[in-house]
């Protein structure tokens, strides 16, 4: 075991009676343990918030941007020790930590793109109108255990931007890393500003039901997506919802087979399939299914998986067992109905939460491995033969977060991109979102924006002033 971290609450370390243990996946044991943060220790967490929110509000813009941008210095600064710690906890591979935590600082960067404007809605002799964007408050930021580190800078960036202060929840499957960071950038905000807490799902709920908090910002799932909704509605919570996906990737005759292949296979099973935005059903005309499905699991072929400590491993194990029992429970479901599977990679003997590659050949469109989000590396492939119908395929899901289309012909792709119900579709590529961009799942995938400048309204609230200029005496 290596020393645990602490929650940052009002500046400072703050252990706990109780601890909760963290399992490192590719391992199945535990290698550390972090606190289990009690209620009276959140609402010193909420308190301390509150009491720095308004003098952190009434720093110029650019100052608390400035604030902002330092902390991207201490992410690469401490690169080193943070990779061994996500890769630890989350499973990834080294590199792909590191390029996890450098994704983030160059989001900490990114925050001299964004801007708080006064909008002049009129001007006239007799009155002028204008809209300012005030913050709301203290946010409070639950988060996943996919990419804890890249998703903490997408709600910290805005978040302090607009001038709040934060109470910040990692997953308790990842909660590592993120207290590492709060206990390196501690002293490089107020005291107060941001507070860092773990705890279970328990400490996520009573975040949604406090009154000293104004706004929830989460990523996770929609089933608990719902649950928020429902107990941020007494207190009139601002919430900002990120949630899971079943993206459809359609795939027309024309493409480069190899490149596409090798292009979806990342799309599929970056993160060993632990991604949001992931390509989860891929729809591929029949001219060139069979060509097409061999060149992927050929690809598949060239991965090594296993722990992402190691050497030459591409892709590491299912971050936690509840994820890991869903996923062969998906492949089991396959399997018993008697649909094609096909295994490639041999994971690593022992006790992580390894899963060979899953390529699930044409199965039906009601099947659950097509209709769930599995979020593990397993995808189905399936035929289409009309543009039209693929369409009505790719759209019959309650969830709508991303999705692409592949075609040398982009007027076309383009065309089948616009009738796609979903919040992002990449023509010809997948996963990029560049630092302006919005992202906004449509249907169960999401309520409200995150990134770029829309996603930066979503913490504020608009006051309009009306200045009516008083009449001039005779
Ligand atoms: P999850 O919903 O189980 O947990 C997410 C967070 O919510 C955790 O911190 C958890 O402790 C907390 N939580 C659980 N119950 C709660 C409650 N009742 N009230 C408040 N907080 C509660 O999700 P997960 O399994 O950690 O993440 C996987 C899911 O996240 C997938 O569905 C994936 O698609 C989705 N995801 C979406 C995006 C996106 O941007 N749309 C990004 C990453 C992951």
């Amino acid at each position: 075991m290596i020393d645990s971290p602490t929650m940052t609450i009002n500046g400072v370390g703050a252990t706990a009676e109780k601890t909760l243990a963290v399992i490192n996946p590719a391992k199945a044991e535990p290698f550390i343990v972090v606190p289990d943060c009690s209620a009276a220790q959140l609402d010193d967490a909420i308190r301390a918030a509150r009491s720095a929110q308004q003098a952190w509000a009434a720093r110029p813009v650019e100052e608390r941007k400035q604030a902002v941008v330092s902390l991207a210095a201490i992410l690469i600064d401490n690169i080193e020790e943070l990779q061994r710690l996500l890769t630890a906890e989350q499973g990834k591979t080294l590199a792909d930590a590191a390029g996890e935590i450098t994704y983030a600082a160059y989001w900490f960067q990114s925050a001299t793109n964004l801007d708080l404007p006064v909008e002049i809605v009129e001007d006239l002799p007799e009155r002028r109108t204008e809209t300012h964007r005030v913050p709301l408050g203290v946010v409070g930021a639950i988060l996943p255990w996919n990419y804890p580190v890249l998703l903490l800078a997408w709600k910290m960036v805005p978040g302090l931007v607009a001038g709040n202060c934060m109470v910040i929840k990692p997953s308790p499957f990842t909660p590592v890393t993120t207290l590492r960071i709060g206990e390196l950038m501690r002293d490089a905000l107020p005291a107060g500003v941001i507070n860092i807490v773990s705890g279970g799902d328990g400490l996520g709920q009573w975040m949604t039901e406090h009154r000293g908090i104004d706004k929830i910002s989460f990523t996770g799932s929609s089933a608990t997506g719902k649950r928020i909704v429902k107990s941020a509605a007494d207190s009139m919570k601002r919430v900002t919802l990120e949630m899971g996906g079943n993206d459809a990737a359609i795939v027309f005759p024309d493409v480069d087979i190899p490149a596409v292949a090798e292009g979806l296979f990342w799309g599929a099973f970056s993160n060993s399939g632990q991604v949001c935005v992931a390509a989860k059903r891929i729809y591929v005309h029949e001219d060139i299914y069979d060509a097409f499905r061999e060149a992927f699991i050929d690809y598949a072929g060239t991965i090594k998986i296993g722990d992402g400590a190691q050497q030459g491993v591409r892709l590491g194990p299912i971050q936690n067992k509840p994820q890991f029992d869903r996923v062969r429970d998906l492949i089991d479901d396959s399997r018993a109905l008697g649909q094609t599977i096909r295994t490639v990679g041999d994971v690593a003997a022992g006790p992580g939460y390894f899963i060979p590659l899953t390529i699930i050949d044409n199965p039906p469109d009601d099947s659950r491995i097509v209709a769930e989000e599995p979020f593990g590396p397993v995808v189905p492939l399936m035929k289409f033969s009309n543009e039209d119908d693929v369409i009505r395929r790719a759209n019959d899901s309650p969830f709508g977060l991303a999705g692409s289309v592949w075609s040398a012909d982009l007027n076309r792709a383009a065309a089948v991109a616009r009738k796609l119900e979903c919040g992002t579709v990449w023509i010809n590529g997948i996963h990029d979102s560049p630092i302006d961009s919005p992202i906004a799942g449509h249907k169960q995938s999401g309520l409200g924006v995150e990134n770029g400048q829309h996603g930066l309204l979503e913490y504020t609230n608009a006051q309009t002033l009306i200045l009516c200029r008083p009449a001039v005496a005779p």
